[in-house]
């Protein structure tokens, strides 16, 4: 079996603060059952995984038919669940992303098999998508017919082109956090929009399945936001904090995966129970499960 290496780091890696602090353990549930720590950072709030496994050697955490965002043909309950919500996902994502708006450029990072993409370039937007995984961005290429760069191909696209910036849970997989806020800053057009969206671990599901929790996905999520975390973050990239939108299907879906994790019986209704209490309960804290920010350059 290969050789994993790991980096251990001894500050944050946002802020650079040494006033970083064990917080607790959570196993890799989905594909290894391996163990990481996570720690939360006293300079600015954010919560990391550390050690995390060195940028060559994350790939294996996501060589998995289990890896929907990647594949569209299993078989199963929750994939097909998976699938459903993910068309109407699509949907939703994009008349809340581009309502009042003029969109003419749009930037999908992370863009997976292209499937939001399509969706903008269908109302007549110029597309550009980066995809960091070979298979993915090769299924993108073939459905959308246009060129899908990798990460280290972004220095090439010109400062300030383009009106909105996506990023779908995907900023807290990316190896170099400061790079990518600093790439969304120089990318976006002035008055242009940056939408990412982020699970929040101060959402109702995230308390009830505490370590068996599905969106903490160590190691694949090498970072936890909260809106405070995310709002300083972007503001220092030179954005203010727009509009929010919840995503009221992840809870559902995140406890129905939280509960194959802890491989209980009735596990579908509990989970079912859980997202529902978990969106209730978001209406007052507005902690949910998953959380869609908008932010605008300025
Ligand atoms: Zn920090």
């Amino acid at each position: 079996m290969e050789q994993i290496e790991y980096i251990v780091l001894s500050t944050c890696p946002w802020c650079d603060s040494k006033d970083i602090h064990f917080r607790n353990i959570i196993h890799d549930f989905f594909l290894t059952n391996e163990e990481f720590s996570l720690f939360s950072c006293k300079g600015c709030g954010l919560v990391f995984t550390n050690p995390k496994p060195k940028n060559e050697s994350l790939a294996r955490y996501y060589h998995s038919d289990k890896y929907y965002s990647h594949t569209s043909q299993q078989k199963g309950i929750i994939p097909y669940i998976y699938r459903r919500v993910k068309d109407i996902n699509l949907k939703t994502k994009f008349s809340q992303v581009t309502v009042g708006s003029n969109i003419e450029k749009v930037l999908d990072i992370g863009c997976g098999t292209g499937d939001f993409l399509d969706v903008c370039r269908q109302s007549g937007m110029v597309i550009t998508g980066i995809e960091p995984d070979e298979f993915a961005r090769d299924l993108a290429k073939k459905k959308l017919n246009i060129e899908i760069l990798d990460p280290t191909q972004s220095k090439s696209l010109p400062d300030g082109c383009f009106d909105l910036i996506t990023m779908w849970h995907v900023l807290e997989h990316v190896p170099d956090l400061k790079m990518q806020i600093s790439e969304l800053s120089r990318l976006c057009k002035k008055g242009g929009k940056v939408v990412i969206a982020l699970p929040d671990y101060k959402s109702y599901d995230a308390e009830f399945y505490r370590e068996k929790w599905a969106g903490w996905d160590v190691p694949r999520h090498l970072y936890h936001f909260n809106k405070e975390v995310i709002t300083n973050m972007m503001f220092s990239g030179g954005f203010y904090a727009g509009e929010m939108h919840a995503m009221k299907w992840d809870s559902f879906y995140v406890s129905m995966l939280s509960e194959q994790y802890l491989k209980s019986r009735l596990g579908m209704i509990r989970a079912f129970l859980v997202g529902a209490i978990s969106n209730f309960k978001a209406v007052r804290t507005g902690n949910y499960s998953s959380l869609v920010y908008t932010f605008i350059k300025q």
